[in-house]
């Protein structure tokens, strides 16, 4: 049978014509026409101070932290149920990531959970739209304006989505985004810094390309300007490619997550009936941009037998997110139960833009069958019998 893939990129002849335009130019590295073009647009379609393309939704989530002020010891609230990235970041400025438990039925942050770690060493939150759904950030922000803390949006999975009618990307002071191969708009690898603040965007502009701004930018000024290295910096420039990628992909935003919208609209269609299964919940205030399309399997249905199963069939699957703290790394005495459960008994199935009909039942019906045959009330009436 036809394999279904977990995930799969939209990118096609556009993009290639796109590309071949920036061959033609000559300026294939970063901060270039093509990048300050993107930054631009994104500037203006997310309504912000500055927007900053960065290599990718990591090295964007560092460059904030920088941007922030964050020091060696600095406490930094981060979500645990997530692509473990916002307390890897916490990491590389040597601040302490703390983990706040999230919502089970969004697996995003719970304010309460953020309102209790609260510390007098706490300097702000990391919250996620987790998989593609927006945090509560109305709830989040008034935390942090009591506190005086700041407030980051990683909206890694998020392009897209929409809280209270306000575009994911624009929902705090700064939000990182990913276009990574896997999330909705990509460039292979890439990323962006979104900051209402322009100050913050200049700083992490600055140190995204070693501490000396555009080499594209000091190749046209007249006379010879040498620049002076004045503080540690890093390469986390965008190349020019992939800003004209992402041309083309911001333009193709409504049509790739009306197909996903489809899809999920398909799968509820099809699984709102399975007794063993718990659909992703979408709030009336929010949109999901559909990253990942993960359903929670009931405590008694073998995960892994399920997941075997799937693949023998050709169809990908996935374990969703992590729980971020009993991630090894992070030698973490702290307890998440909420994450820790959905991190147990999540799978994530194929949700892309070029999903068919037929390849969704085809799905459907194999996780149906599996679940059923792999869970415990299955397993012991068979033994019973
Ligand atoms: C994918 C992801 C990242 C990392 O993005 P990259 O662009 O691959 O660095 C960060 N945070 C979250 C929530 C993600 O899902």
């Amino acid at each position: 049978m036809e394999p279904i893939p977990l995930v799969h990129a939209s990118l096609g002849v556009r993009e290639l014509a796109a590309v071949a335009e920036v061959f033609a130019s000559g300026w294939p590295a970063g901060q270039g026409p093509r990048g300050k073009a993107l930054e631009a647009r994104l500037a203006e379609k997310y309504g912000v101070g500055d927007a900053v393309t960065a290599s990718n939704c990591g090295a964007a989530l560092h460059l904030a932290l920088l941007a922030l002020g964050v020091e060696p010891g600095d406490e930094v609230i981060v979500a645990d149920y997530t692509f473990p990235a916002p307390a890897q970041a916490v990491r590389y400025v040597d601040a302490v990531p703390v983990f706040a438990d999230v919502r089970a039925d969004t697996g995003t942050v719970a304010p309460q959970a953020v309102a209790d770690l609260i510390s007098p060493r706490t300097v702000g939150v990391i919250a996620v739209d987790t998989l593609g759904i927006p945090a509560d950030y109305t709830e989040l922000q008034a935390i942090a304006d009591r506190h005086g803390l700041f407030v980051v949006e990683d909206a890694a999975c998020a392009v897209g989505a929409t809280y209270q009618g306000r575009q994911a990307g624009a929902l705090a002071e700064v939000s990182c985004l990913s276009f990574h191969g896997r999330k909705g708009a990509t460039s292979g690898e890439g990323g962006a810094l979104l900051a209402r603040d322009p100050r913050i965007g200049a700083d992490a502009r600055l140190r995204s390309s070693f501490g000396i701004g555009s080499i594209f930018d000091l190749g046209k000024v007249v006379g010879l300007p040498i620049p002076e290295f004045t503080e540690i910096g890093y390469n986390y420039k965008l190349s020019d490619i992939a800003a004209a990628i992402l041309q083309v992909q911001l333009g193709r935003i409504e049509e790739l997550l009306a197909r996903r919208d489809a899809v999920a609209a398909q799968y509820a269609e099809l699984l709102a009936d399975e007794e063993l299964l718990t659909l992703p919940y979408v709030p009336e205030d929010r949109t999901h941009a559909w990253q990942s399309y993960v359903v929670t399997l009931d405590a008694g249905v073998d995960r892994s037998a399920v997941a075997a199963e799937l693949r023998g069939q050709g169809i990908g699957c996935g374990q969703g997110a992590w729980a971020t703290h009993v991630q090894p790394v992070f030698l973490s005495e702290q307890r998440c139960p909420v994450s820790a459960d959905l991190f147990a008994r999540n799978l994530a199935i194929p949700m892309h833009a070029e999903l068919t009909s037929n390849q969704v039942e085809r799905v459907a019906g194999a996780l149906r069958g599996a679940v059923r045959a792999h869970s415990a009330a299955t397993v012991s009436a068979g033994g019973a019998a």
